[in-house]
């Protein structure tokens, strides 16, 4: 069976490698695979469907890396539409499954949280049952249009049969090169997908916790390094630390392996983290650690159900800072009840303790469909129509969508308690 993956290039984004493909790849079943991705190979795409026609897969795979992604994988899986192969979507932009499925030449979505394992299951169901999905976790539409779901099956999967990314599929020099920083050659990987948290507006909230086991993630990084020449690590994981048993195992073991390379945590909770946690992580070369800080304003973090107080956030900031890891300060704004008050305070709390504020790491909420905070901003009216919220996203700034009174204060603050 010849599989084909397209990863469309995502608008302002920096470029980052398909992971949720490369996992595919590493898949031990012995399938024809091609990927076809926009931010190293643009000249497949001049004329994608002569490209396709030319490979003729059998089925074909879409990589959405977020809902900014919609407008391309719109026009790309209806142009593809009349070859008549089944196209199956995978990546965040999952969670905007009704409107895929409704407006776009997309036949089945990936239910986020399940993309390591659900495409071997089609694959391996497909080639048997010949043009039919029926397997769990997925997203179809019915004969008379009627957005279905298969259901879910939590089964007991071995994360670590998930075979290394087949990083050869790739074009590796590219992304190596993209992704340098100083004197480090760096890459990412996940030790786990899911977080524990609810957060309002984050789709990981909607995933278990599945994570390799140490020796695992210890390899992986030692395969980067002997193969590549990878010396830094960057952590996808939307949060890293949330098994304490597991970080400690993680220090003990990296320590004792003694890989010689650094690493970067995108994403921790500041409840899931201690001093000795943070010495341990800093004792083996993490350079940096990104907490979800989001707003100093209690109300805010109870409205956006972040389950942690303020003097929690700033604890842990402070520890990780005096441990002398950095920690780029993320906070959110643009959120429903939000007044520019609180967002003042929360960047002057900032500068109090010690922490600069710039404007890339202040996010603008941007509201994912299937997300509490999405449904108050369709029910009080915000957004109004999915379809042609997600069609603007990938042209428009978010920063001007809505609350603007916000967006436009938002230098003059940043700069004004800065100075
Ligand atoms: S803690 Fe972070 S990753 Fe987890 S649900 Fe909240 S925002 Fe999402």
């Amino acid at each position: 069976m010849k599989i084909l993956y397209i990863s469309p290039q995502e608008k302002g984004k920096e470029d980052i490698p398909p992971f949720e493909f490369m996992n595919i790849f590493g898949l031990p079943v012995e399938y024809e695979v091609r990927l076809f991705d926009e931010n190293s190979q643009v000249n497949l795409f001049n004329n994608l469907k002569l490209n396709t026609i030319q490979y003729n897969p059998d089925i074909i795979f879409f990589l959405g890396k977020s809902i900014k992604s919609y407008k391309k994988i719109k026009e790309y899986s209806l142009l593809l539409d009349s070859l008549n192969k089944p196209q199956v979507l995978i990546g965040d932009l999952s969670v905007a499954y009704d409107s895929i499925l409704k407006n776009t030449g997309i036949d089945a979505v990936i239910r986020k949280g399940f993309e390591l394992f659900t495409p071997q299951k089609i694959l391996a169901q497909y080639e048997q049952s010949k043009k039919e999905f029926s397997v769990n976790n997925l997203f179809l539409r019915d004969k008379y249009g009627k957005v279905l779901f298969t259901g879910i099956k939590q089964e007991e999967f071995d994360f670590d049969k998930v075979p290394f990314p087949n990083y050869d599929l790739i074009n590796m020099n590219y992304y190596l090169n993209k992704l340098k920083r100083n004197n480090y050659s760096s890459f990412e990987i996940f030790s786990s997908i899911g977080c524990t948290g609810l957060c309002t507006f984050c789709i990981n909230r909607v995933s278990r916790v599945k994570r390799h086991s140490i020796e695992y993630v210890l390899d992986q990084m030692s395969y980067l390094k002997e193969r590549y020449g990878v010396n830094f690590i960057n952590f996808g994981d939307p949060s890293f630390t949330s098994d304490l048993n597991w970080t400690k195992k993680f220090i003990r073991e990296l320590g004792r392996r003694d890989l010689n390379i650094s690493y970067k945590i995108y994403g921790a909770r500041t409840d899931q983290v201690n001093k000795e946690i943070l010495q341990g992580l800093k004792n083996t070369g993490c350079k940096s650690i990104y907490f979800g800080f989001e707003s100093a304003s209690q109300n805010q973090l109870v409205s956006i159900k972040k389950n942690v107080s303020v003097e929690q956030n700033l604890e842990a900031l402070l520890v990780a800072k005096e441990l002398g890891i950095e920690t780029p300060i993320q906070i959110i704004t643009g959120l429903p009840n939000e007044d520019i008050a609180e967002l003042k305070t929360t960047i002057s709390i900032l500068k109090i303790n010690g922490f600069k504020v710039s404007k890339d790491k202040v996010r603008l909420l941007l509201p994912q469909p299937n997300t509490p905070i999405y449904s108050q901003f369709f029910s009080n009216g915000v957004i109004k129509n999915e379809e042609e919220y997600l069609l603007s996203l990938s042209d428009l700034d978010t920063r001007n969508i809505w609350r603007p009174e916000l967006n436009s204060h938002l230098e003059n603050i940043i700069m004004e308690i800065n100075s």
